[in-house]
Formats: C-alpha cells, structure tokens, sequence
C-alpha cells in the first residue's frame, strides 16, 4: 500500500484525514434501494465507508497499481464491484445492467482529479436513475456551481446546472488533508437531480444554447447579447424588462433560473435565429 507513488497524470490527492472522510460519508444520501457509483477509489479511503452502507459499490479506477491494494481491501466484500479501466470510456449504464442493478437509484461519490470535472458530471448526468452525486471539486468550481444571481461566479455553467439540479455547497477542504497536498482549496458539492424539468425534453438543447449566448461577453448587456443572434431580440427584451419592472440595462447574470427560462420562452416564440 505505501509503496504505490502517487501519479500527477491522474491527479491523484489521496484523502488521509478521518474527520473529512466521515463528513462526507455523513452527506452521502442513504437509500435502501441504492447502488453506489465511486469514481477513483485510489486506495479506498471512501469505498470503506460506502461498503458500509451494506448497499453495491461499482467502483472505476484508471490506476492498475492500485488495484492490488484495493482488492486486498474489499474483495472479499460481496458488495464490492471492482472495474479496472477509465471512467469516461465505459459505458456506465451497461455495467449497472450487468450487474442486475438498472432498477436501483444511482448514488455517485467521487473525488477526482479536477480537470475532469465537467466531463465526468456531465456523463453522470446522462445515466437513467440517477439520483445523486456527491464530489469533490476545486472549490473555485463548487462556488461557481453554486452561486447566486449578481455575484461575480454566476455564469451559463451555474444557470444550466441549477436547470438540471439542486446544488448544495456542502463545506470547504483544506489541501493539508490530502497526501500529496493540492495547490488550491476544494469543496464537496451535491447535486440532487430536479425529479421534474421546467422545459419540454426536446426544448431542453435549444435552452442550453440560449444560456451560453446569453452570457456569451459576460460584461455586455442582455440586449447587446442577444441582439446578434435574434432578428428583434430588442423589443422582445425591452417589453419584458418592463414587464418585470427590470433595468434595460440588465445583464444575463442579474437573472435567476425562472427569468431566463421566462426569457427563452418568448425569444423562441417571437423571434427567429439569425443563423
Ligand atoms: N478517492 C480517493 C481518495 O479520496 O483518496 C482517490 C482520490 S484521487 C484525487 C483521484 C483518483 O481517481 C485516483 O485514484 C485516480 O487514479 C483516479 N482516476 C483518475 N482519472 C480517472 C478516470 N478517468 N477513471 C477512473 N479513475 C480515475
């Protein structure tokens, strides 16, 4: 176990402090019909406590040096489902099938190198059944994901993961708890799949593209934004400010989730794309 070193390319901080450990364990949803995703066990130190759940782990590490150490850990654990490979190249929803747990809720936990965050949220994201997913990111992120309207991390990452889910910023973690300490603070964040979308399924692409055009120059306003991608853009969003008794001058990031949502509705109906 110690002698495995730990490899920058996989952005491995391996958690060695219990308190942390057990805090996140204690924010982990627990459910009698769960199956526990865990991305990157490295050397298990949040498997131990996800087995202890009594509920399936489907664990993926990249890393085949590890995998001596974890199996040495937890194979003889029945739950304890070991798959060697990269998370990103599986396809997650035949190995649950596989497993015989497609109708189970799907819990996900991770800490995970950082600058695979938004692909790896991303794919979860995708899988049927899923319920929650408790990770580890740069705390610079965590805040962006989580941030208010007029704050200066609100952006189209925020508006369109708040679509999708309910975001907790859970706490902050200091690098002196990871072996090696990363360069910059982190945060477990949790998100809790919304059971119902505001929007139509097939309105949903149309609404992610409106939101990164929206906040396309941060800086400029909503009409200046959109004014290059609607024919009369202008007039819908005057009407509409007023309306709501709103500044003309608004920008994207002084708008809440229902606003902007408010905003594509009428862009859609009384507009049209000028490419
Ligand atoms: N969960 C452990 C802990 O908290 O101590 C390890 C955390 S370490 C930050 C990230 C782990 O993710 C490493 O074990 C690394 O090898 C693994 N990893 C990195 N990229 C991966 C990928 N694409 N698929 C699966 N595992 C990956």
């Amino acid at each position: 176990m110690n002698t495995h070193k730990a490899q920058k390319k996989w952005g491995q901080n391996f958690l060695k402090d219990t308190t942390i450990i057990d805090k996140i364990m204690a924010s982990v949803p627990r459910s009698k019909h769960a199956v526990y995703i865990e991305i990157g066990p490295g050397k298990g130190a949040l498997t131990e406590g996800l087995l202890a759940l009594n509920r399936p782990v489907i664990a993926y590490e990249i890393d085949r040096n590890l995998e001596p150490t974890l199996n040495a850990r937890f194979n003889k654990i029945e739950d304890f489902h070991l798959i060697m490979d990269d998370f990103l190249n599986r396809d997650i929803s035949n190995d649950i099938h596989n497993h015989q747990f497609s109708e189970f809720d799907v819990h996900v936990v991770a800490n995970l190198p950082y600058y695979i965050t938004t692909p790896i949220i991303r794919k979860c994201l995708d899988l049927a059944n899923l319920k929650s997913i408790t990770i580890m990111v740069q705390d610079e992120v965590a805040k962006r994901l989580s941030a208010q309207p007029s704050t200066k991390d609100y952006g189209a990452l925020t508006v369109l993961s708040q679509y999708y889910n309910n975001i907790d910023y859970l706490f902050q973690v200091p690098p002196h708890v990871f072996h090696p300490a990363p360069k910059v603070h982190s945060a477990v964040i949790q998100l809790t799949i919304k059971p119902e979308r505001i929007l139509p399924v097939d309105q949903e692409k149309s609404f992610e593209t409106f939101i990164h055009q929206c906040f396309k120059q941060k800086r400029k306003t909503l009409i200046n934004n959109l004014s290059s991608e609607y024919t009369n853009a202008k007039d819908v969003l005057t009407n509409y400010f007023e309306a709501e008794g709103l500044n003309p001058q608004t920008r994207a990031e002084a708008l809440n989730l229902n606003h902007l949502v408010h905003l594509f509705q009428k862009i859609s109906v009384q507009t049209q794309a000028k490419n």
